[in-house]
């Protein structure tokens, strides 16, 4: 079934909670109806982005286009060869869910990235990562529409060119050019926990650890210092960790000893904390606007109530200023702002 609304208010379509209209949102259940609506003459003439639960995503402007929205549902498994699993989902399902029916199956690799927001579709865009597991170390193959030669495709997980919360989905010309349908994960039935990761590591002791335990401590260690979703909505991390060049980081640490650290993918490049390094600007709790620099996590900018896409557009651009004179580092966005033209052009 596809169900097409007109001039719809997305701000209970995406986590920040901020308004902003698109001309067309478009909900699909199957890959079928998504091939017969991008099809649709409506369709053809204007501007598409495909967004999952809007949970990294901030519309700066009425978007003049349409939002599509996958209700593409189920997880099966597809192959089942002693420890490894191989499980498919579709692209509309809940992630934490999906987080939730592995741990219920005693299926194991997922369990670092319990509550997450946002899809299952978007997983395998954003390379999702926490506590020292990411996306691409379990996906095993990535189904997906091509939008340009009009046929599904299916990559594996060396031609998604995943890096950190990156892949090569968000690379594509033109943009937005692959719509992911479903997405095949390898997980394991062997028992084995990666706890070793910050506040992980206190359940090291628990010679009962189990999949649920785990699951509850990081939702606990999550929903401490996050915002609250029912009362103030933001898009999770706003800004990347920064990677600098080693000479770069080492001038750094000589002024600040205490500056957390960790290695980056690239040889020679040192990761930053972004957080921190906006605490240490002096920016804990800043607001400009109904937008706040969220006092318990400064990566996040949360929507005091009464946001617009404005005051959290100065606010970003504020910290990027702040960071950039205390620290000479550059800070760039993880959250999609759209239009990015927008942006560019201020
Ligand atoms: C409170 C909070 C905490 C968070 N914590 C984390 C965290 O710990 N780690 C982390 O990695 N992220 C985190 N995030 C960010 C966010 O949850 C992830 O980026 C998530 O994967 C976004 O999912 P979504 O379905 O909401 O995608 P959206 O925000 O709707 O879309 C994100 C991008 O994916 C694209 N997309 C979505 N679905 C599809 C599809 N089917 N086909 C093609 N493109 C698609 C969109 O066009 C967009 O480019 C957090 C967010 C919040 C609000």
């Amino acid at each position: 079934m596809i169900d097409v609304q007109y001039n719809v208010d997305l701000a209970r379509h995406t986590t920040f909670g901020i308004s902003a209209k698109c001309d067309i949102f478009a909900e699909y259940d199957t890959v079928d109806d998504l091939v017969q609506l991008l099809c649709s003459p409506e369709l053809q003439k204007v501007p598409i982005i495909n967004i999952g639960e809007g949970s990294n995503i901030l519309f700066v402007s009425d978007f003049n286009g349409a939002v599509l929205h996958s209700r593409i549902y189920g997880i099966e498994i597809i192959s089942d060869k002693g420890d490894e699993v191989l499980v498919r989902a579709g692209s509309g399902v809940c992630w934490d869910s999906f987080v939730g029916w592995a741990a219920e199956n005693s299926l194991y690799g997922i369990e670092n990235l319990s509550s997450i927001p946002g899809t299952v579709g978007a997983s395998a865009i954003q390379n999702i990562g926490a506590y020292g597991v990411e996306a691409k170390d379990v996906i095993f193959k990535v189904e997906a529409y091509d939008t340009v030669e009009h046929k599904n495709k299916v990559f594996s997980v060396e031609e998604c060119l995943y890096g950190y919360r990156d892949s090569m989905f968000k690379h594509t010309q033109p943009h937005e050019r692959y719509i992911v349908t479903h997405v095949q994960y390898r997980l394991s039935r062997k028992k084995q926990f990666n706890i070793s990761y910050g506040a992980l590591s206190k359940m090291a002791s628990d010679i009962d650890l189990t999949l649920h335990k785990v699951r509850d401590f990081i939702t606990q260690v999550r929903n401490k210092k996050l915002p609250d979703p029912a009362k103030n909505g933001s898009a999770g991390s706003f800004f990347k960790n920064p990677v600098v060049p080693t000479a770069i980081f080492n001038k750094l640490a000589d002024r600040h000893p205490d500056m957390p650290h960790y290695p980056a993918e690239k040889q020679g490049f040192i990761k930053l904390s972004a957080g921190w390094l906006i605490e240490h600007a002096g920016l804990k709790g800043f607001s400009i606007g109904g937008a706040v620099v969220w006092p318990l996590q400064c990566l996040v900018i949360a929507n005091a109530g009464n946001a617009d896409a404005s005051d959290v557009i100065s606010l970003m651009e504020h910290i990027q200023q702040c960071v950039k004179n205390e620290f000479q580092v550059n800070l760039f966005p993880e959250v999609l702002l759209i239009p990015e033209k927008a942006i560019l052009k201020k």
